[in-house]
């Protein structure tokens, strides 16, 4: 919940340290700035954490999910819906530590000292019956033995160490990490001062043995053999030397060392584990039907009703395809799930490669969360009379984080559509506010009325919206982008009719130069795909009557994006000059 050292704030990767490896990492453009927006698009409640966590345990069920808090007074209350969210461990981070990337503001202001923090959690957690099923870490600034044994008796059970490590590892605080000049090598992608880094493992090996040392001293003296008997016992702190320091008058630390009373049944340390609730997954039918797609690829179609109760269907499946086949995935449309009804949230979230889902119906928030190159299709079903250019067919943030696949939607989205989309291609007949935003790679087309502050943030990507009556611009956010024709309209008539029409990511992988060449012809591609898949009127309409259609589509390009293009196409074309 927090962006590390930078609670609140976000970060930004400026363009000029954006290079190959980066821009890969990231889905991105090399040349193009990467915001890291400061609030999480898809948790405005503990709901909707509570809803992350449970998507994550079902595309990985062996993962601890993890959920990271500013220590600052009110902490322990949001540990505790942490808690109940059912995170298998909880972080608090403390105001010290952070890099030197840090915004000032952060490093003088945000966060409160972890002991506090800590000390909050672990008597929030206590008091509810929360604790036992939930491990508490803590960071920020840990350094030695003692901080770690201080940190056991006020209710940590794990500890965690960044900047001492990495000072043991050769970093000297300069605190230029982000202009990419460290002087030591650490933090920087210039091959030159790279090359100065000198830090060897076993510096950090060292390092922790003598924090380990020092803890085994200090247990010693306490009397306790295990990390396990010191954690959430309090009444082992010794304040007195402290508060008989001048400095320390008038300080009282009673309700900070507060113990909480013991109570039976009612554990002070992680003893438990979270029910996930996993069991009731649909996604267990889905993965025995799928059994001959899972061992030797053969294709499978599977048809199912769904109702809302069925939340995050086609994460689990996606995550055994992981398991096997990496991100290649199975080949287009092996395992093909229809189903009917209304589907819960998350529908279709991580999709894998492979994995082709469609719904006759309408699916809550959080369609395609996470999209990793399936295919997710929602439209109407069969004989439905509403009118899908007005007719709100899936919820809010809609491919949050897609990286690959396509999707098509016969209907409106709700806002955020598309928000941090780096990947994904997509056609939707609508949306509402907020749409593309942060958006840094993929395609969208949508075929209807978007909300307000389109494309805010948007550093990559391109989106085709339909505007025949020109109402897009006072709509779109202008900051990042530039509206633009689609076009030129002639390089339809370069197309080789013979051609098959290539699958929809085909054009977003086949190289960054034919984002600028083939403009109309991807459209076309898009929308032809959205007719086939969806049988959507709107589509049909359209592609009756291209030319005219096609003047009707505005293009919402970001600039930055462009000019990277054109660099890259730019050097391409010496290079081959050159070569000549
Ligand atoms: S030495 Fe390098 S890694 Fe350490 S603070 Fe300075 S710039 Fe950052």
């Amino acid at each position: 919940m927090a962006q590390g050292a930078k609670p609140g704030e976000g970060g930004q990767l400026p363009g000029h340290k954006v290079d190959e490896n980066i821009a890969r990492v990231r889905r991105s453009t090399p040349g193009v700035g990467l915001i890291s927006p400061p609030p999480h698009h898809d948790i405005y409640s503990i709901e909707d954490l509570a809803q992350l966590i449970h998507d994550l345990k079902n595309v990985n069920p062996k993962a601890r999910v993890s959920v990271k808090l500013v220590s600052e007074v009110g902490v322990g209350t949001v540990a505790a819906g942490v808690s109940k969210a059912r995170a298998d461990h909880v972080t608090i981070s403390g105001f010290e530590g952070g890099t030197g990337a840090s915004p000032l503001t952060s490093l003088t202001h945000a966060g409160s000292p972890w002991e506090i923090g800590l000390a909050e959690t672990q008597q929030t957690l206590v008091l509810n019956g929360l604790r036992g099923r939930i491990a508490v870490q803590v960071d920020g600034g840990l350094r030695t033995g003692r901080d770690v044994a201080i940190g056991a008796l006020l209710g940590a059970d794990e500890f965690g160490f960044a900047t001492a490590p990495l000072i043991a590892a050769g970093c000297i605080m300069m605190r230029k990490c982000h202009l990419n000049t460290c002087p030591v090598g650490v933090a920087t992608q210039d091959p030159v001062l790279r090359k100065r880094f000198t830090g060897q493992p076993e510096h950090v090996i060292n390092y922790f043995f003598f924090v380990a040392e020092e803890l085994r001293e200090i247990m010693a003296r306490l009397g306790f053999r295990t990390l396990g008997e010191m954690t959430g016992r309090v009444d082992r702190l010794n304040m007195h030397r402290a508060l008989d320091h001048w400095k320390a008058g008038g300080v009282d630390l009673t309700k900070l060392l507060h113990q909480m009373p013991a109570r039976p049944g009612v554990a002070i340390c992680n003893s438990e584990r979270q029910d996930h609730g996993l069991d009731k997954a649909l996604d267990h039918l889905l993965i025995e039907a799928a059994q001959p797609a899972l061992d030797n690829n053969q294709p499978v179609r599977i048809e199912q009703p769904v109702t809302n109760v069925n939340r995050t269907v086609g994460a689990m499946l996606s995550g055994e395809v992981a398991r096997r086949t990496g991100h290649a995935g199975l080949p287009d449309g092996t395992i093909s799930v229809k189903l009917t009804g209304t589907a819960g949230q998350s529908f279709g979230a991580f999709l894998a490669r492979g994995v082709s889902i469609e719904l006759a119906g309408d699916a809550n928030d959080y369609v395609g969360k996470g999209l990793s190159g399936g295919r997710v299709v929602v439209r109407q079903p069969k004989g439905c009379t509403r009118d899908p250019l007005h007719n709100i067919i899936v919820g809010n943030t809609v491919l949050y984080g897609a990286i690959a696949g396509e999707a098509y939607f016969e209907g409106v989205a709700g806002e955020r559509f598309a928000v941090r989309n780096s990947g994904a291609v997509c056609v939707v007949e609508g949306t509402g506010d907020h749409g593309c935003e942060y958006m840094t790679g993929g395609v969208v087309v949508v075929l209807g009325d978007t909300g307000r502050n389109f494309a805010a943030g948007m550093s990559g990507g391109v989106a085709y919206v339909y505007d025949p009556n020109a109402r897009f611009d006072v709509l779109c956010n202008p900051a990042m982008v530039d509206l633009e024709k689609v076009g030129p309209a002639d390089t339809l008539a370069t197309e080789d009719p013979g051609r098959p029409r290539q699958r929809a990511h085909d054009v977003e992988d086949s190289g960054m130069g034919d984002v600028l060449r083939f403009d109309a012809e991807r459209l076309r591609i898009l929308v032809e795909r959205h007719h086939l898949h969806t049988g959507s009127a709107r589509a049909r309409e359209l592609l009756e009557d291209w030319g005219n259609a096609l003047k009707g589509f505005v293009k919402v390009m970001p600039r930055d994006y462009k000019r990277a293009l054109l660099q890259a196409q730019e050097r391409a074309t010496a290079k081959a000059v050159a070569a000549e």
